[in-house]
């Protein structure tokens, strides 16, 4: 077991526990870089809740990025997820390339895809692009950046890892960094930390947000931060102070009392 498994495991577990009511079943998927040329993820079909080291497999990143560009059926895109495999038995999960692409060109080391029910709750409206354009709280902002990349519905594997692609590249332009948490309309959510903690704390605050925002719904509708607003706590000093604080709380996602 390698340095960057055991905290892989850690947040693979937490994440599939079910009092969360972030996913069910075989829901979701896990990832982390190990060097620019690897990284883990979850092998399909297995349940994210007591997850073992077997429940993941290694695969080769620039192999998976490379069919990305190509017009693959799905049978050749299972054998070509097959061959980028180094270590591990099983096969990785058809969503392995959106992983790829979350943790080179999305810069982050660690991955949680999930499907909660609060934020599908909002992803699955027919109000998921509105209500997800702007944001509400302060914390969500600490958090989750100053914005999620809002993915419309596209088939799942190829397209939708293109469509992702895409997105991130128009985050960076837009917000001079990659997005922290990508939304996918009638699917779920992708939280992209620098650390296993960071993407609990992603993926707790996201959901937390949805809650909030389906309640606002009661009343009115939500009630949106001014783009300055955003932009002024994104950048303050003391939010960036309070930042590194939560990210170098290794205790729960529970850590934040402000
Ligand atoms: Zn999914």
């Amino acid at each position: 077991m390698t340095d960057t498994l055991t905290p892989l495991l850690a947040l693979s577990r937490n994440l599939g526990e079910p009092h969360h009511d972030y996913v069910i079943l075989g829901e979701g998927n896990t990832s982390a870089r190990i060097d620019a040329d690897r990284f883990w993820v979850k092998a399909s079909g297995v349940s994210l809740v007591g997850i073992t080291g077997d429940g993941f497999v290694q695969v080769d990143t620039s192999k998976i990025l490379a069919f990305l560009d190509e017009d693959l059926s799905d049978t050749a895109i299972k054998d070509r997820l097959t061959a980028a495999v180094i270590a591990g038995s099983g096969r990785p999960s058809v969503e392995t390339a959106l992983h790829a692409l979350a943790l080179t060109l999305g810069g982050a080391r660690f991955v949680g895809h999930t499907h909660p029910t609060a934020v599908n709750a909002v992803l699955c409206s027919r109000q998921a692009e509105q209500a997800v354009s702007g944001r509400l709280f302060p914390d969500e902002i600490v958090v989750c950046g100053p914005a999620p990349l809002f993915i419309p519905y596209i088939d799942p594997g190829l397209p939708l890892a293109r469509a992702v692609r895409e997105g991130i590249e128009r985050h960076i332009r837009q917000y001079g960094e990659p997005p922290r948490v990508i939304l996918m309309q009638n699917h779920g959510l992708v939280a992209l930390g620098q650390t296993a903690e960071a993407v609990e704390q992603i993926t707790a605050m996201m959901v937390k947000t949805a809650r909030i925002l389906l309640g606002t719904y009661a009343l009115g509708g939500p009630q949106f931060l001014s783009p300055e607003a955003v932009a002024r706590i994104h950048t303050r000093p003391d939010e960036h102070y309070r930042r590194g604080r939560l990210q170098s709380n290794t205790g729960s996602t529970r850590g934040n009392d402000e």
